[in-house]
């Protein structure tokens, strides 16, 4: 088997990341992407605004063409899937959609295999009518229904997909139900923040139901789907999606003797590399090195699969880079409202042996002489004992900078700050966009009092 050089399975964050910084460091090397359908190359991050009308066209969602990505270099086998890796040969299989199969040798070899939406063993889960929502395809299917007069959607899950899917198809004009077996919406924030979210949702006509665990899905006489569960969940809808998560898809690798972890996330050392020489990983479907508590944890995002997919791809092409860490820094806009989060919340950082302390304050985005000033609710985590920031949550009005604000502070995790140095920070202000105090630097002093 002759080698193709870098061979890459997985068009999508990571495996697009890796082909084009393996590239960038060595133009000549040759770079092989394997791609399981049409579309490399796409925000999947993009789908809630595509099935919500607000980007029109599911093409658009391409960060760049097939003509742009062969332009850069590369050699892309669409509809084409990885079955086997040799790593003694250094080959790995590959079956178009007819089944006809070609052997690829490697030189280095990228797993960007990423991860699959969990389906929950529940009765009426296989349903017509029962979607997930992780490719292009189910994108187009769901949106296809969507537009075909369908009226009712129950949402499973509301993480910040779920919520992000309660907007977009709210804006496409369906009745929406939002099922979460936690207290709170947005799971990944403190429940008194996910019901701040809750309320958005419930302000555009969202009914949420928390506390109410799913047990099956019927199909009904007249079409119809009904979802029901414990303790009193019976909605009926013409169209389920399930967004309880996801998990990485890994039993390719696994099968070549690559090692998982008890996620079955791929284990890769700082430099992306797996236990097998050559071979590296990245993205939905490897663990990722957390820089608050100097471990690997699962953070599937497509930010991290970026920065992973660089890493795994200079790495490939003969370079020695270290993936610096991720805090999970997201953000979600659920219609008027934002929120965003970075680092510990209060439970995790007690759990990762911090003695964390929460402090919330409410004040405006900007100064309330200038029009159009909102509230931002700012909750900031930090270690009692040493000052250490861990974190934030922080939720307010879309256009009030919370994202960004977030970012603030996960610029000053990255860099291990204390809280007294955060509100030391040289922040910008004029009247229309802040105050002289930041609301970073008011959480910053309310948070030091409360430590005092
Ligand atoms: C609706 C939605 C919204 C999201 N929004 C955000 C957001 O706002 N911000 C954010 O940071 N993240 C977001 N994410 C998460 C983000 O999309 C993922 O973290 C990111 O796509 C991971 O990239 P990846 O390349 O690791 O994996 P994936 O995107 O999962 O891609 C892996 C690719 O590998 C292919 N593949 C797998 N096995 C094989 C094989 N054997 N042969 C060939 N091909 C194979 C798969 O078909 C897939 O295309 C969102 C996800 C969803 C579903």
């Amino acid at each position: 088997v002759t080698s193709s050089g870098l061979v890459i399975i997985g068009g999508s964050d990571a495996g697009v990341m890796a082909a084009l910084w393996a590239k960038d460091r060595a133009p000549e090397l040759p770079v092989t992407l394997v791609v399981r359908h049409a579309y490399p190359n796409f925000s999947i991050c993009g789908i809630p605004f595509y099935v919500s009308g607000e980007t029109p066209e599911w093409p658009m969602l391409a960060h760049r063409t097939v003509d742009d990505l062969e332009a850069l270099g590369l050699r892309l086998l669409l509809n084409h899937e990885a079955t086997g890796i040799d790593p003694i040969e250094r080959s790995v299989t590959v079956i178009d959609r007819d089944g006809d199969a070609l052997t690829l040798g490697y030189d280095m070899l990228v797993i960007g295999t990423g991860a699959e939406p969990v389906r929950p063993p529940l009765p009426g889960i296989d349903l017509p009518g029962v979607h997930v929502l992780h490719t292009i395809d189910q994108a187009r299917r769901l949106h296809d229904v969507v537009l075909d007069g369908t009226k009712r959607a129950a949402l499973i899950g509301a993480g910040y997909v779920g919520t992000e899917m309660a907007d977009a198809l709210t804006t496409r004009g369906l009745e929406v139900t939002v099922i979460e077996m936690a207290p709170a919406v947005l799971t990944t924030f403190d429940p008194d923040l996910g019901d701040i979210v809750g309320a958005e949702l419930q302000r555009h006509g969202v009914t949420v139901a928390c506390d109410q665990r799913v047990e099956r899905i019927e199909k009904h006489g007249d079409g119809s789907l009904r979802v029901v569960g414990t303790p009193n969940l019976d909605v009926a809808a013409d169209v389920v999606l399930v967004a309880v998560g996801v998990r990485p898809e890994t039993e390719l690798a696994r099968h070549a003797g690559v090692h998982t972890n008890e996620r079955g996330a791929i284990v890769v050392d700082r430099r992306m590399a797996t236990n097998l020489e050559h071979v590296w990983a990245a993205g939905d479907c490897v663990h990722t090195h957390h820089i608050l508590v100097d471990k690997p944890l699962y953070l599937p995002l497509g930010t991290t699969a970026h920065k992973q997919g660089r890493i795994a791809g200079l790495n490939a092409a003969g370079a020695d880079h270290a993936f610096a860490g991720s805090c999970g820094t997201q953000a979600v806009k659920v219609f008027e409202l934002v929120a965003a989060r970075t680092g510990f919340r209060g439970i995790e950082a007690q759990a990762a042996g911090f003695d964390a302390l929460s402090v919330t304050v409410e004040v405006d985005d900007h100064k309330a002489y200038y029009p159009g000033s909102t509230k931002i609710v700012t909750r900031l985590t930090g270690d009692r004992r040493s000052g250490r920031l861990l974190g934030a949550q922080i939720i307010g009005a879309y256009g009030a900078e919370i994202s960004k604000r977030s970012d603030i502070i996960a610029a000053a995790l990255h860099h291990r700050a204390n809280i007294e140095s955060l509100n030391d920070l040289d922040l910008s202000y004029t009247p229309p966009l802040s105050s002289p105090w930041d609301p970073v630097h008011v959480a910053a002093q309310a948070w030091l009092r409360a430590a005092r």
